[in-house]
Formats: structure tokens, C-alpha cells, sequence
């Protein structure tokens, strides 16, 4: 058994919990703490009321390295969960350095000031963490996180060499509200309001926001408008299987969901400049951010479901050309029933914490450095998913999508 120190009391940090509470054969004491203690007491009491393990809560401002380092200090985690904001994945990776501690997170970093993410600042620690003995594992949620288990699993089991790959991420979940974001709203615009971009033979290749979109047909869903949009795991993954000539992330959405977003950046609320207003500055987004429901607390009336999946083609493993997607589908209201929690949170707590079971418990899993997660065994990873509540699907040789060209 291990103690781990969860920082985070969002969505994504209350299944974390009551998930690594799930699981007292694995994980020891545990302590969440995050930049609002009632909020970590309301997930704590929650979790009492499952009959779970008890969890231990404190309040933190993690972007101060030394306050984390502190926290650390007191508690003797084995591991550190990071799912707060981006931007504290720097400080957290600090005070881990600076404690001996080992870290894991679910989105790279992106400084405040930019609407930029990019590997470049986390991996930066590969040789300081290494020398330390500790690891970092970059990414560990459902997209990035699952999508790179997805496809190098595929590639250790289907492929001698993968050609094109589209990630295609589906959410036909209705939680009844006119606009709402299903992770920190804030981080959410940052993302889908950038460039698209996507890898072409050897290239980044950048489109103005939601350009190329198509409908795409999702198991047991239907066609659901898709669009291409940049998304972080796409850097490493074209870096570790160099052998991709494409490769696209896909995200669906709606009507309203757009017209929502247009009406919103084109008055100004999605800008991260600082605006005069009564005197202060303030940033519009963070102050969209306030008046926008929280994530958290989306998942009661939340129906339907999530299909998020790996398109791949390539040569087979005897050198034919093959055809292989691998999926799961996650009900809302499954994810309700089981930890309170909406299916955005919960298919993004259950891959961190299983994560963190194998990093604590599996050979495979513990390597010093700073890691993604295609670059680890996927078969432990897989066969967890099927165990802790995100069963996933294959077929292989099927019809894939029509943009694929007839001949790689
Ligand atoms: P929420 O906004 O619901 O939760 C974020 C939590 O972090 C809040 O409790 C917030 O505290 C806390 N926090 C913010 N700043 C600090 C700080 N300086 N110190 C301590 N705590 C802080 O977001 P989600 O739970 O939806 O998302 C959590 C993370 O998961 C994000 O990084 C998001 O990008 C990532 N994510 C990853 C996905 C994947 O598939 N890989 C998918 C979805 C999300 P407070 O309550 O006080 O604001």
C-alpha cells in the first residue's frame, strides 16, 4: 500500500479520490488537497458516505512550489496526483523534485499568460527527474492518456508500421444547460478557440479554429458533426511512432454549443487580455470561467454517453494493409451513479488513477524520468481499463472513415 496526495478538488479530482479510495489494497492514506478546503471536505464526506476509505484534506495554492513542497513534507506521499490546472503542473513537478516524490498529471503545461500547450517545458525534467530516481508520468487521463495507451497497444499487437491516425472524441451527452464547458471552462476555450493543427509527412500543418469538420458515425451514437481541432498528445505521439504520414484528433460539437462560443469570443469574453473594468483588471475569460456552471457539478442530470477512440491504418504485422479502431463508450449516468460525477470527469479520473495503480505496483510502470504514456507497456493498462469502469471495444479490418486514401 501507498500514500498518495491528490491536489485538485474539481470534477476530475472527486473521481480520483473516491476511485484510489476504491482501491485500499492499493493505495494507503490519502490526503486531497486543493485551492479551496470545503471543497475537498465536501469530496471527503462524499466519500464517507460511500463507506470508503477516510480521506485526509488540506488546503494548498499549488502554484507556489514551496507550499506544495511543505505539503509533501508533512504528509510522506508516495505519489502526487495533479489534477488541478495546467498551469500548476510546473510547481507541482518542482516540489516533487525538490521532495524525492513521484508525480503524475492529466494536460500539459500552458503558462497564463499564452494559450499555449506544449510538451517542450515538462519534458525538460526527463534528466533531473532521472537522476533523482523519481518519475513523472505526463498525461494520464482519457485524451491524452487512454488515446496513446489506444495506440500503442494497436501498434504492439496489429502493426509493423501505422500510417494514419484519427482520434476521434465524442461527447452526445445532454446535461440540460444552455452553455456549459465538461472540464475547467477556462482551460476548454483556451483549447478549441487556438489554430486546429495536425501532422502531415513530417509537418505541422495549421488551420484557423473548427475549419475541417465533417459528420463522423459513433458506435452506438450515430453521425455526429466532427471537428479537427490540436490536441496535446499528438506531439508525442507523432515523436514516438515516427512512422505516422497523418495524424488528426477529431472532437464533436453541437449547434448551440457553437453558436454559444462565436456569440462569446465575438464580444470579447473568451480573450485572456486584462480589460479595465471598476478600476481592476480583469481577465474576460476568468471572468466568464466565474459565471459558467463548474464541471463538478454538471453530472446529475447529465444523460447519454462519451465515445472516444483510435482510428488507425498501416501495414499488419505480415506486411498487409490493415484496418484497426479501438474504442469505449462511458454513459453519463453511469459515471453519476458510481461516484457522483459526470462521464468528461470520470473518463479522465479513472485512466489517472489507474496510472497511479501501476506506477505504485507494476514493474513495467516505474521507470525514473519523465514519461508519456504510449512509451509503457499497454497491455496492464488495457486490461485495468476493463476492470475499473471503461470496458473498451476493437475491430479490426472494418470500414474506416471515407478520408483515408485507397492506397497509403
Ligand atoms: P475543475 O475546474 O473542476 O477543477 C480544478 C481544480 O483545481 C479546482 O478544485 C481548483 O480549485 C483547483 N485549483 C486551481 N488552481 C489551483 C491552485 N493554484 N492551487 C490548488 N488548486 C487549484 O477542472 P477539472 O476537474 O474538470 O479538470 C482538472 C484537470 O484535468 C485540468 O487540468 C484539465 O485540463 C484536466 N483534464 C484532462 C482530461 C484528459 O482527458 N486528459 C479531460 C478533462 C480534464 P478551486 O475550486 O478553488 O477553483
Amino acid at each position: 500500500m501507498s500514500d498518495v496526495l491528490i491536489i485538485g478538488a474539481g470534477g476530475v479530482g472527486n473521481v480520483v479520490t473516491k476511485k484510489c479510495a476504491m482501491n485500499p489494497d492499493v493505495f494507503g492514506k490519502i490526503t486531497l488537497a486543493s485551492r479551496t478546503l470545503s471543497k475537498c471536505d465536501t469530496i471527503a464526506q462524499g466519500c464517507a458516505k460511500m463507506g470508503l476509505s477516510h480521506v485526509n484534506t488540506a488546503k494548498v495554492d499549488a502554484d507556489d512550489a514551496r507550499q506544495v513542497a511543505a505539503l509533501i513534507e508533512k504528509v510522506q506521499p508516495k505519489l502526487v496526483i495533479n489534477v488541478a490546472l495546467p498551469y500548476q503542473d510546473l510547481p507541482i513537478m518542482d516540489a516533487c523534485l525538490n521532495t524525492g516524490v513521484h508525480y503524475l498529471d492529466t494536460a500539459n503545461y500552458e503558462p497564463k499568460e499564452v494559450a499555449k500547450f506544449e510538451y517542450s517545458w515538462q519534458w525538460a525534467y526527463r534528466e533531473r527527474y532521472e537522476k533523482a530516481g523519481i518519475m513523472a508520468l505526463l498525461g494520464c487521463g482519457f485524451d491524452p492518456g487512454v488515446t496513446q495507451v489506444f495506440t500503442a497497444y494497436a501498434n504492439k499487437h496489429h502493426f509493423s508500421e501505422m500510417h494514419y491516425l484519427d482520434i476521434i472524441d465524442c461527447n452526445a451527452g445532454d446535461h440540460g444547460k444552455a452553455f456549459a464547458t465538461n472540464f475547467n471552462p477556462e482551460i476548454n476555450i483556451r483549447e478549441i478557440t487556438q489554430p486546429g493543427r495536425y501532422w502531415e509527412n513530417g509537418e505541422w500543418v495549421e488551420i484557423p479554429a473548427m475549419s475541417i469538420h465533417k459528420p463522423i458515425s459513433y458506435p452506438g451514437i450515430g453521425p455526429k458533426e466532427s471537428y479537427v481541432l490540436y490536441h496535446e498528445e499528438l506531439e508525442s505521439l507523432v515523436k514516438n511512432f515516427p512512422t505516422l504520414k497523418r495524424a488528426r484528433f477529431w472532437m464533436t460539437f453541437g449547434e448551440a454549443y457553437i453558436t454559444h462560443l462565436n456569440v462569446l469570443q465575438n464580444v470579447g469574453m473568451t480573450s485572456i487580455v486584462p480589460v479595465k473594468f471598476q478600476g481592476m483588471d480583469i481577465v474576460p475569460l476568468e471572468f466568464l470561467k466565474a459565471v459558467l456552471p463548474e464541471p463538478g457539478t454538471l453530472g446529475e442530470n447529465y444523460t447519454g454517453e462519451t465515445s472516444i477512440g483510435c482510428q488507425i491504418k498501416g501495414l499488419g504485422k505480415r506486411g498487409e494493409e490493415t484496418t484497426y479502431y479501438v474504442w469505449n463508450n462511458c454513459k453519463h449516468q453511469d459515471a453519476w451513479r458510481e461516484v457522483q460525477a459526470q462521464g468528461v470527469s470520470y473518463t479522465t479520473g479513472v485512466p489517472a488513477t489507474i496510472g497511479a495503480m501501476l506506477l505504485l505496483t507494476h514493474s513495467d510502470w516505474m521507470k525514473p524520468g519523465v514519461w508519456n504514456c504510449e512509451e509503457l507497456n499497454p497491455d496492464p493498462f488495457m486490461e485495468l481499463l476493463n476492470q475499473h469502469g471503461l470496458p473498451w471495444n476493437e475491430a479490426v479490418n472494418v470500414a474506416l472513415p471515407h478520408e483515408y486514401p485507397t492506397s497509403p
